[in-house]
């Protein structure tokens, strides 16, 4: 008799253990708990990833419901259930655009080379095209690694509709562009070409005081300004080969600085066809930590129609491209 009420006692407390720990798990929106959190950590780096995972649950409700076996260990560890909760919390302030895009970008070559070490058509050049094609002026490399000096004054600047300037090369390559853009039934504004050193600086510092004036501190002002100014000798607008382009109605009320600018038909076509005519989205979505810049689907990078293209069928950025060939010199200069 004592034993049969041992067992009876013994099996309510595992039914309770079984109910409470099910009722806590639906709670946790029917995440497995034992979910990596690499994928989390993936999620948070690339914001166009962040609805993925809310798809994947929807699909998988099943596995909470099936997961009661093993709730007693669940309970002895309870730190495990803890850590799902602060994941949930960081990816709320996330910002995240409401609509999809509807092309993803295109993934890296799958034989691990990126793409560009082992190019065919960098592998084909000779030391000398190799050296030839660095030191080009329109394969000037700038970003916060790479400055140019205050005296730098733009690559052979001319006028670019009386209120902007641009290398002469880049503005008869822009108007091109655009003209084609048009006669696909899409309008483009330039919003900024050349900057001068001091244009920069003031830029640069003219929005870390404005953060600041919003109660931030120094170190947070500079950072959120990083994100999408370059400090001055930073910028490739001093180089006039640099081009802000979009949409009448986004330069309107936003300048360019629009995210959802991603998401037009506009900023389809022109993404496409750049390459055609020689530019290079420069900075582009998920190579934050390559570029230092934040995506920016109206920067523009004027390198000439060969290497844009090469780039293009690449998906790369410039400073991979760059690396390349710096790289495939070494290996031809240690080969000698
Ligand atoms: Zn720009």
């Amino acid at each position: 008799m004592k034993n049969k009420y041992i067992v009876a006692i013994v099996a309510g407390i595992l039914c309770a253990g079984i109910l409470t720990t099910g009722l806590v798990w639906s709670m946790l929106d029917g995440e497995d708990p034992k979910e990596e959190s690499g994928e989390n950590s993936q999620s948070q780096q690339q914001p166009t990833d962040a609805q993925t995972p809310d798809e994947g649950k929807q699909e998988t409700p099943d596995e909470s419901e099936k997961e009661p076996e093993k709730q007693p260990e669940k309970e002895q560890n309870p730190d495990e259930g803890k850590q799902e909760k602060p994941d949930e919390s960081e990816k709320v302030p996330e910002e995240k655009p409401a609509e999809k895009p509807v092309e993803q970008p295109a993934p890296k070559p799958a034989d691990g080379s990126a793409g560009y070490v082992g190019n065919a058509v960098i592998a084909t050049m000779t030391k000398e095209e190799i050296e030839t094609m660095l030191n080009d002026p329109f394969m000037l490399l700038v970003n916060r690694d790479h400055r140019i000096g205050k005296d730098f004054n733009g690559l052979n600047l001319t006028s670019y509709n009386g209120d902007h300037r641009l290398n002469d090369v880049t503005a008869s390559a822009l108007r091109q562009l655009i003209s084609a853009g048009k006669s696909a039934g899409y309008n483009y504004v330039l919003y900024s070409g050349y900057r001068s050193y001091s244009t920069q600086y003031n830029i640069y510092y003219g929005k870390v005081s404005r953060y600041k004036n919003q109660g931030y501190s120094e170190e947070e002002a500079i950072r959120l300004t990083n994100q999408y100014s370059a400090p001055p000798g930073a910028s490739e607008h001093q180089t006039g080969l640099a081009a802000d382009v979009c949409i009448p109605s986004i330069v309107n009320k936003y300048d360019c600085l629009h995210e959802n600018y991603e998401y037009t038909d506009e900023y389809k076509w022109f993404s496409a066809h750049a390459h055609e005519y020689g530019f290079i989205l420069r900075y582009r979505k998920g190579d934050e930590a390559i570029t230092g810049y934040n995506f920016e689907p109206w920067h523009y990078r004027y390198v000439g129609v060969d290497v844009a293209t090469e780039i293009y069928k690449m998906d790369v950025t410039f400073e991979e491209y760059v690396e390349a060939l710096q790289a495939r010199l070494a290996q031809l200069n240690t080969a000698q």
